[in-house]
Formats: structure tokens, sequence, C-alpha cells
């Protein structure tokens, strides 16, 4: 078990870390996150990352009695916990994407911000956590979690201006020292998902450092579609991807697992590289990951990306709390 910032340090040339370890972050800032989780990973000897939205603080506009505090944050920090940054109110940062907008004393109203409206809000989502973390907690706040993990080009340039060294996301995969700093995978661990658990703890054990983990691949580099990032208006998209650019493929090793349906029966092209599947079953959460593994001779290759599903048009689901399916 390393700290993040070991896993940066290494980056930077700046110290060693053994070939296999794991990081642990929680995100939000939970009470439970103090009270449980902490003195059984205080106990253990394992160093934690919190990636805390500063209004759902104890007393922000969204802290409420289950959120933690600014004490118990500092009593952590005096602990060796690393304190990074999560966003001011934890919602979808892109533009266009319907916003819950906070003026005082005002009803809370969904509404879609442009231009010099949303450029200002994304600041205070992004600019700002960074400089409240920093001057209620006297630390250097150098990461940045992604609410949900949605993200784009624009929201990744204004956190590198704004002094992050990494930004991290939700769909897990092996860190290596190649991994691209504006987009640190995570395996979003939740109780009802053993299976992400099972698959993570593969990881460490196989991945050595990156030497003989699959070779990741980044999305640019097989033309995914939906693209990463996107947002669909159907729950039943036609997924594609391309692996001509990656390779000679060995075409019974390629496997795509999409989120929600495990492994399907994608068909690939040798001729194009062309991978396809059509999904026939509703998917029924709002994000959905794509994982795309093939053999090029030895050597293992694997990509993932991630695209949302516009409200209204996935399967409904039981309405379960929202807190708990906060990443
Ligand atoms: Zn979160």
């Amino acid at each position: 078990m390393n700290s993040l910032q070991d896993y940066l340090a290494w980056r930077r040339g700046e110290k060693n870390i053994p070939p296999r370890c794991a990081v642990i972050t929680f995100d939000d800032g939970w009470k439970s996150q103090y009270e449980v989780a902490w003195p059984i990973l205080k106990k253990l000897g394992y160093p934690l990352t919190l990636f805390i939205y500063t209004e759902g603080v104890r007393g922000g506009l969204l802290g409420g009695g289950e959120a933690i505090t600014w004490e118990q944050l500092a009593e952590m920090r005096d602990n060796g916990v690393d304190i990074e940054a999560h966003t001011a109110t934890h919602q979808d940062l892109r533009e266009g994407h319907a916003i819950m907008v906070f003026a005082p004393g005002a009803k809370r109203t969904k509404t879609k911000l442009t231009g010099p409206e949303y450029e200002q809000w994304l600041q205070n989502e992004v600019v700002a956590p960074k400089q409240l973390l920093e001057q209620r907690l006297a630390v250097k706040v150098n990461c940045f979690a992604v609410p949900f993990g949605n993200y784009n080009d624009h929201v990744k340039e204004m956190a590198r201006n704004a002094g992050y060294e990494a930004m991290f996301t939700v769909y897990g995969q092996p860190l290596t020292f190649n991994s691209p700093l504006d987009s640190l995978g995570r395996y979003a661990i939740e109780a009802n998902k053993p299976k992400v658990f099972e698959d993570a703890i593969k990881m460490i054990g196989s991945s050595a450092g990156g030497a003989t983990a699959a070779a990741v691949v980044g999305p640019a580099d097989i033309a995914p579609h939906p693209a990463d990032g996107d947002t669909v208006r159907t729950a039943l998209p036609l997924i594609k991807a391309n692996l001509s650019s990656v390779g000679q493929i060995d075409p019974a090793s390629v496997q795509m697992r999409v989120s929600g349906l495990g492994l399907v029966p994608a068909s690939y092209d040798p001729k194009t590289g062309a991978v396809t599947y059509q999904v026939t079953q509703k998917l029924r959460e709002k994000t959905c990951t794509v994982i795309l593994t093939a053999k090029s001779g030895d050597k293992k290759i694997e990509a993932h990306w991630t695209f949302g599903i516009e409200e209204g048009a996935a399967a409904p689901v039981a309405p379960s709390p929202s807190p708990a399916k906060k990443k």
C-alpha cells in the first residue's frame, strides 16, 4: 500500500515504489469515512487520500448531518491523511449539462449555463475548492477528482491551469508510469459491486508496475463510438471501435465488456479492424464503460472508454437514496 503522493513522486522520478502496490482514496467526505473507515486503515497502517467537495462539508450548502466536518478533516490531516479536491458542489462539469444553481435565500433551480456564466461557474467548481481547502487546512492540494468521471478537454485545461498535477476519474484501470496524468482511473469500489473489487485486486497482482500488464491504449487510438465522454440519447447504442492502429490483432482474442452487461458477443472484422456490438438490452445506468481487450503477438492490449446516457433514455431503475450513488 502506498500513498497517492508516492505514486506522483514516482512519476516525477523522485522515489521508487514497490512493483505491486495500490492506492486507497475516498470521495465526497462522509462522516463514516472518519468514524468507520479511517480507524481500520490506521490500524493497518494504510495511507489514505480524501477527495472532498467543499460545499459538502458539514455546514456547506450540501453538508448535512452525515457530512464530515472541517475539524475532522483537520485531525485527519494532522495524522497524515492526504486531502484533495472534488469540486465545490459535485456536479457534471461539462458545458451543456443542467446545473443546480444555489442562490442565497432562493429555491434551488436546475439550469443550463453557457458562455461567461458557465466559465464563471466552472472556475468556482475547479479553482475555488483548491484555494478553499488550502486556506482552511493549510495544505497543498495537487489532485482533482472529477464527479462521476465526466469531463472533457476544457475541464482538463482549467484544472491544469489551476495547478492540479493529476486528475482522477472512476473507470478502473491499473496506474502505470505512463498513465496520462489528466485521466488517472480508479476502481470504484461499492458494496453492491463485488466484481469491481475482485478485478482491482487481480490488477494489483498482475500489473507489476505496468511491465507485464496489458498495454493500455487511449480512447483516441481506437476511435470509439459513442465517443469517450459523449452522451447519447438511447439506452440501446451501437458500440464501435477500431483496432487497426494498435497492431496485428489475433481475431480470436478480441473481447468487449460493457458495464451492466459483462462480456458481449461483439463482432470483429480483421480486414477493417472494426469491433462492433449492437446493445440489445437497455443499459440501466447513466454512464456506460466499455472495456476492449485483444492480443497482438504476446502482448495484451486494453482500451477503456466511458459515455453517458441521457436521463430518460435509460431503463427505469428503483429509486435509491442519492448519497449512496455518488462516487
Ligand atoms: Zn463524488
